[in-house]
């Protein structure tokens, strides 16, 4: 936990967010400002800073955060449609929350290539 993060708040409850899917791991809410009919955040219990820190000694918590994405995904009736798992990594991709977030974004078609 990092006393000065966001999500690490809205893990603890401190910062209210509409809750998508939990587990031991894993805590997943609903974006404050949606890019598409189902945008859902699922983030790791542990503070990361992005995915630029995955290395061998955490590497299961992307598949935590994969495995968690398509259960959302399911529920949210989107899985036979398609949906976009993206981790912004960085200044250039617009990382503006620096604790490891993986979007989900579906519900509608998807442009390629993003902006
Ligand atoms: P990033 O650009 O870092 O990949 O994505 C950060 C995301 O967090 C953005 O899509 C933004 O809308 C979302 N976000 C920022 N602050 C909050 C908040 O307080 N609550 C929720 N639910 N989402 C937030
Ligand atoms: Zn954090």
């Amino acid at each position: 936990m990092d006393k000065n993060c966001l999500f690490c708040k809205i893990i603890k409850g401190e910062i209210k967010a509409k809750i998508a899917y939990e587990n031991e791991k894993v805590f997943a809410f609903y974006d404050i400002n949606p890019q598409a009919p189902t945008h859902v955040l699922i983030i790791p219990k542990l503070h990361i800073s992005g995915a630029p820190e995955i290395d061998d000694n955490n590497r299961t918590v992307v598949s935590d955060l994969i495995i968690a994405a398509n259960e959302i995904a399911r529920q949210s009736g989107i899985d036979k449609t398609g949906y976009r798992l993206v981790l912004n990594c960085g200044p250039d991709a617009g990382q503006a929350v620096f604790h490891l977030h993986l979007h989900l974004l579906g519900g509608r078609k998807l442009n390629w290539p993003p902006g």
